[in-house]
């Protein structure tokens, strides 16, 4: 039997716009297309692309969600008396967050940002387990329980490691020969174009890095195996930043009270509005429809988009930045920064991609679509 390697490369925030102005690969891609993203950020996306559904299906979406009930961070309306000067600072709180994930024994990703303290027990947080290891996923499966279950030889990096140590894993993988699917995740680049913004030079030079590790890694592959099917994927584009709008304080001034009227979760591109009192959806309402740069999502397109949650978990009133638009400062952030995603999907700047050393025949137009290719190639 021919031995076959199926070499999915994950590469985030390298969307198809970025493919398209810089290239990739040349000489190795046969063919490549744009994928549409989810609604939202990465926490929807990834284990959109893992499980091949959505997110009203996986149900992972949003980090925060409603839940005071169950909320993780209830003590931390005592620290909420402290001073701000010391726990707004992003190491103190990234240290928090650290600590936090090692009491309670979250696996998965997980970081408080830069949400008020007086605020958090509000929330719940989803991501407590690791998705990329199997059993992670709340709802349905992912590739990866499915190899289990299918007995599938597979090898999925660590996310917590550097780019380097992914690269050098997955080089020892491929040198071992035993595995028929290794999934390498790449996730700098994502970094530096929030840093930095979609134009940079550590743009041009981190992708043509990528090129030049990849590329060997697939010759490596090649040396081992006598077929390697090489894919190369994303889970969402990048936006340049062209502006900010401080929100926050226009919702103060309605004179409604955070926790006794609404609660709100301010994420980067978008705001979330969970309603306590009777009035306070309507004023709330007409504050975001006088805004100029951003316009409520209603129920209709959030069905379309399969991010609706009957008990609406994630919000109850939806508020979306038009693209390059910015809430600063955030609950994810205090200051702007220069390249943001999370704005809506039918934005050029949102595509993700998919590219293969051969033609891809199955219908691509979604990240949802990956995961039907990648058991495809495992021959299944
Ligand atoms: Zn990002």
């Amino acid at each position: 039997m021919k031995k076959k390697l199926t070499l999915f490369t994950f590469i985030d925030a390298f969307g198809w716009e970025i493919y398209q102005r810089y290239g990739f690969l040349e000489g190795i891609i046969q063919d490549a297309h744009p994928l549409q993203t989810t609604f939202g950020f990465s926490s929807g996306a990834d284990p959109s692309i893992l499980t091949g559904r959505f997110p009203d299906e996986h149900t992972h979406w949003s980090c925060f969600n409603y839940n005071p009930e169950a909320s993780p961070f209830k003590a931390f309306k005592y620290l909420a008396l402290l001073p701000s000067s010391i726990f707004d600072r992003g190491r103190v709180r990234h240290w928090l967050s650290k600590a936090m994930a090692k009491v309670y024994g979250y696996t998965g990703y997980f970081e408080m940002y830069s949400v008020p303290f007086a605020h958090l027990p509000y929330f719940d947080y989803l991501e407590k387990r690791d998705y990329f290891v199997p059993g992670g996923i709340l709802a349905t499966d992912t590739i990866f329980d499915w190899c289990v279950d299918k007995k599938i030889p597979y090898y999925c990096s660590n996310w917590r490691h550097s780019e380097q140590e992914i690269l050098a894993s997955n080089r020892h993988e491929i040198e071992k020969g035993e595995s028929r699917f290794n999934y390498v995740y790449l996730p700098r680049l994502d970094g530096i174009m929030h840093q930095h913004g979609t134009k940079h030079p550590a743009v041009k030079k981190h992708i043509a890095w990528l090129d030049q590790q990849i590329r060997s890694l697939y010759e490596l592959a090649q040396g081992q195996y006598d077929e390697v099917a090489l894919y190369i994927i994303s889970d969402h584009g990048m936006k340049d930043v062209t502006g900010d709008i401080d929100l926050i304080p226009s919702i103060k001034a309605t004179g409604l009270e955070y926790g006794k009227d609404y609660v709100a979760m301010y994420d980067s591109t978008m705001a979330r509005f969970w309603f306590i009192t009777l009035n306070a959806e309507t004023i709330i309402r007409k504050v975001l429809e006088e805004q100029d740069h951003g316009t409520i999502v209603e129920d209709d397109e959030l069905k379309q988009m399969h991010v609706y949650f009957d008990d609406h978990r994630f919000g109850e009133l939806m508020f979306l930045m038009e693209p390059g638009m910015l809430i600063t400062p955030c609950y994810m952030g205090l200051k702007s920064i220069p390249g943001m995603h999370g704005y809506h999907p039918g934005d050029k700047d949102s595509y993700a991609m998919i590219a293969a050393n051969k033609p891809i025949k199955a219908k691509v137009e979604s990240i949802t679509d990956i995961r039907g290719i990648i058991e495809y190639e495992l021959g299944i």
